[in-house]
Protein backbone atom coordinates (compact mmCIF):
# COMPACT_ATOMS: atom_id res chain seq x y z
CA UNK A 1 0.00 0.00 0.00
CA UNK A 2 1.64 2.99 -0.61
CA UNK A 3 0.02 6.47 0.12
CA UNK A 4 0.91 10.33 -0.73
CA UNK A 5 2.63 12.44 1.49
CA UNK A 6 0.49 13.17 4.87
CA UNK A 7 1.02 16.38 6.44
CA UNK A 8 0.76 17.26 9.69
CA UNK A 9 0.27 20.87 11.24
CA UNK A 10 1.10 22.10 14.69
CA UNK A 11 -2.03 24.97 15.25
CA UNK A 12 -1.15 26.82 18.02
CA UNK A 13 1.60 25.02 20.90
CA UNK A 14 1.37 21.49 20.31
CA UNK A 15 5.18 20.62 20.45
CA UNK A 16 6.99 19.77 17.16
CA UNK A 17 8.42 16.56 19.21
CA UNK A 18 4.74 15.41 19.16
CA UNK A 19 4.97 15.32 15.31
CA UNK A 20 8.21 14.01 15.13
CA UNK A 21 6.56 10.89 16.83
CA UNK A 22 3.76 10.72 15.09
CA UNK A 23 6.10 10.19 11.52
CA UNK A 24 6.63 6.63 12.37
CA UNK A 25 3.76 5.01 13.46
CA UNK A 26 2.05 7.05 10.35
CA UNK A 27 4.09 6.02 7.93
CA UNK A 28 3.53 2.04 9.50
CA UNK A 29 0.02 2.78 9.11
CA UNK A 30 -0.34 4.39 5.78
CA UNK A 31 2.87 4.12 3.99
CA UNK A 32 3.42 7.40 3.15
CA UNK A 33 6.26 9.51 4.56
CA UNK A 34 4.83 12.39 6.92
CA UNK A 35 5.54 15.63 6.51
CA UNK A 36 5.58 18.05 8.92
CA UNK A 37 4.37 22.13 7.88
CA UNK A 38 5.68 25.20 9.59
CA UNK A 39 3.12 25.77 12.66
CA UNK A 40 0.33 28.47 12.52
CA UNK A 41 -1.67 29.94 15.41
CA UNK A 42 -4.83 29.07 16.06
CA UNK A 43 -7.38 30.61 14.15
CA UNK A 44 -9.13 33.39 16.44
CA UNK A 45 -12.30 33.43 14.82
CA UNK A 46 -12.57 29.85 15.91
CA UNK A 47 -13.15 30.42 19.48
CA UNK A 48 -16.16 30.38 21.28
CA UNK A 49 -15.95 33.04 24.06
CA UNK A 50 -18.83 31.43 26.15
CA UNK A 51 -17.93 28.17 25.63
CA UNK A 52 -14.25 28.69 25.86
CA UNK A 53 -13.90 26.02 22.72
CA UNK A 54 -12.83 25.76 19.21
CA UNK A 55 -15.23 25.16 16.97
CA UNK A 56 -13.85 21.73 14.85
CA UNK A 57 -16.07 23.11 11.93
CA UNK A 58 -14.44 26.73 12.18
CA UNK A 59 -10.61 25.42 11.77
CA UNK A 60 -11.36 23.08 9.30
CA UNK A 61 -13.19 25.97 7.04
CA UNK A 62 -10.12 27.97 7.37
CA UNK A 63 -7.51 25.10 6.64
CA UNK A 64 -9.79 25.24 3.54
CA UNK A 65 -9.93 28.60 2.56
CA UNK A 66 -5.73 28.52 3.42
CA UNK A 67 -5.00 26.38 0.77
CA UNK A 68 -3.20 23.68 2.71
CA UNK A 69 -1.50 20.70 1.04
CA UNK A 70 -3.49 17.62 1.78
CA UNK A 71 -4.35 14.84 3.23
CA UNK A 72 -3.55 17.47 6.30
CA UNK A 73 -3.33 16.54 9.89
CA UNK A 74 -4.09 19.39 12.01
CA UNK A 75 -3.08 19.06 15.48
CA UNK A 76 -4.76 21.86 18.69
CA UNK A 77 -4.29 21.33 22.47
CA UNK A 78 -6.78 23.16 23.28
CA UNK A 79 -10.87 21.90 23.93
CA UNK A 80 -12.64 21.48 20.46
CA UNK A 81 -16.51 21.34 19.81
CA UNK A 82 -18.18 20.45 16.92
CA UNK A 83 -22.03 21.87 16.57
CA UNK A 84 -24.58 19.19 18.15
CA UNK A 85 -21.35 17.74 21.08
CA UNK A 86 -20.48 19.04 23.83
CA UNK A 87 -16.72 18.40 22.64
CA UNK A 88 -15.22 16.60 20.44
CA UNK A 89 -11.81 14.50 20.26
CA UNK A 90 -11.21 15.74 16.32
CA UNK A 91 -13.19 15.97 13.33
CA UNK A 92 -12.12 14.91 9.76
CA UNK A 93 -14.25 15.65 6.70
CA UNK A 94 -15.38 12.42 5.70
CA UNK A 95 -13.62 11.63 1.79
CA UNK A 96 -12.67 15.27 2.43
CA UNK A 97 -9.25 16.69 2.81
CA UNK A 98 -8.54 18.01 6.24
CA UNK A 99 -8.36 16.95 9.77
CA UNK A 100 -8.07 18.23 13.45
CA UNK A 101 -7.49 16.99 16.21
CA UNK A 102 -7.30 17.96 19.87
CA UNK A 103 -5.02 16.89 22.55
CA UNK A 104 -7.08 19.01 25.46
CA UNK A 105 -8.77 16.05 26.84
CA UNK A 106 -5.71 13.38 26.09
CA UNK A 107 -3.59 14.53 28.62
CA UNK A 108 -3.72 12.58 32.03
CA UNK A 109 -3.73 15.91 33.75
CA UNK A 110 -7.32 16.67 32.41
CA UNK A 111 -8.56 14.22 34.52
CA UNK A 112 -6.06 14.84 37.57
CA UNK A 113 -3.74 12.13 37.00
CA UNK A 114 -0.25 12.08 36.86
CA UNK A 115 1.31 12.88 33.45
CA UNK A 116 2.23 9.78 30.97
CA UNK A 117 4.03 10.35 27.92
CA UNK A 118 3.43 7.48 26.64
CA UNK A 119 -0.07 6.96 27.21
CA UNK A 120 -0.83 10.77 25.99
CA UNK A 121 1.34 9.53 23.08
CA UNK A 122 -0.68 6.50 22.29
CA UNK A 123 -4.09 8.44 22.40
CA UNK A 124 -2.79 11.13 20.42
CA UNK A 125 -2.01 8.33 17.56
CA UNK A 126 -4.79 6.66 17.74
CA UNK A 127 -7.02 9.59 17.76
CA UNK A 128 -4.82 10.88 14.32
CA UNK A 129 -5.24 7.62 13.17
CA UNK A 130 -8.89 7.44 13.08
CA UNK A 131 -9.01 11.00 11.46
CA UNK A 132 -7.36 10.19 9.13
CA UNK A 133 -8.88 6.98 8.35
CA UNK A 134 -12.00 9.50 7.68
CA UNK A 135 -10.11 10.98 5.35
CA UNK A 136 -9.61 8.09 3.63
CA UNK A 137 -13.32 7.62 3.66
CA UNK A 138 -13.62 4.84 6.27
CA UNK A 139 -17.06 5.51 8.40
CA UNK A 140 -17.34 4.24 12.44
CA UNK A 141 -16.84 1.01 12.67
CA UNK A 142 -18.98 -1.01 15.11
CA UNK A 143 -15.71 -3.38 16.32
CA UNK A 144 -14.60 -1.41 19.49
CA UNK A 145 -11.39 -2.51 19.26
CA UNK A 146 -10.80 -0.89 15.76
CA UNK A 147 -9.50 2.47 15.25
CA UNK A 148 -12.46 3.56 13.52
CA UNK A 149 -14.48 2.99 16.60
CA UNK A 150 -16.16 6.16 17.78
CA UNK A 151 -14.90 7.77 20.85
CA UNK A 152 -17.82 8.77 23.13
CA UNK A 153 -15.47 8.73 26.07
CA UNK A 154 -11.70 8.53 26.73
CA UNK A 155 -12.20 4.67 28.04
CA UNK A 156 -13.51 4.22 24.20
CA UNK A 157 -9.81 5.41 22.91
CA UNK A 158 -8.09 3.85 25.48
CA UNK A 159 -9.76 0.52 24.84
CA UNK A 160 -9.79 0.57 21.22
CA UNK A 161 -6.17 -0.54 19.55
CA UNK A 162 -4.62 2.24 17.24
CA UNK A 163 -4.60 -0.59 14.15
CA UNK A 164 -8.00 -1.15 11.72
CA UNK A 165 -9.82 -4.51 12.04
CA UNK A 166 -9.52 -6.25 9.11
CA UNK A 167 -12.76 -4.79 7.27
CA UNK A 168 -11.60 -1.18 7.80
CA UNK A 169 -7.54 -2.20 6.35
CA UNK A 170 -9.55 -3.59 3.23
CA UNK A 171 -11.74 -0.86 2.84
CA UNK A 172 -8.50 1.58 3.27
CA UNK A 173 -6.42 -0.13 0.97
CA UNK A 174 -9.21 -0.12 -1.58
CA UNK A 175 -9.95 3.17 -1.25
CA UNK A 176 -6.25 3.64 -2.34
CA UNK A 177 -6.55 1.77 -4.95
CA UNK A 178 -9.37 3.86 -6.30
CA UNK A 179 -6.70 6.85 -5.57
CA UNK A 180 -8.72 8.81 -3.47
ZN1 LIG B 1 -14.84 9.56 13.79
ZN1 LIG C 1 -13.07 -1.39 11.83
Amino acid sequence: MMFPEIFLLSLGTVGKEVLEWLKVPLRERFGGVPVILPSSPLPKQALNLERNQYNSRVILNWLNLRGYPSPLLSLVDKDLYSPGLNFCFGEAELGGKRAVISLARLHPGYYSRPPDTQLLRERTLKEAIHELGHLFGLQHCPDQFCVMHFSHTLCDTDRKASLFCDRCQRKLEASVQKGN
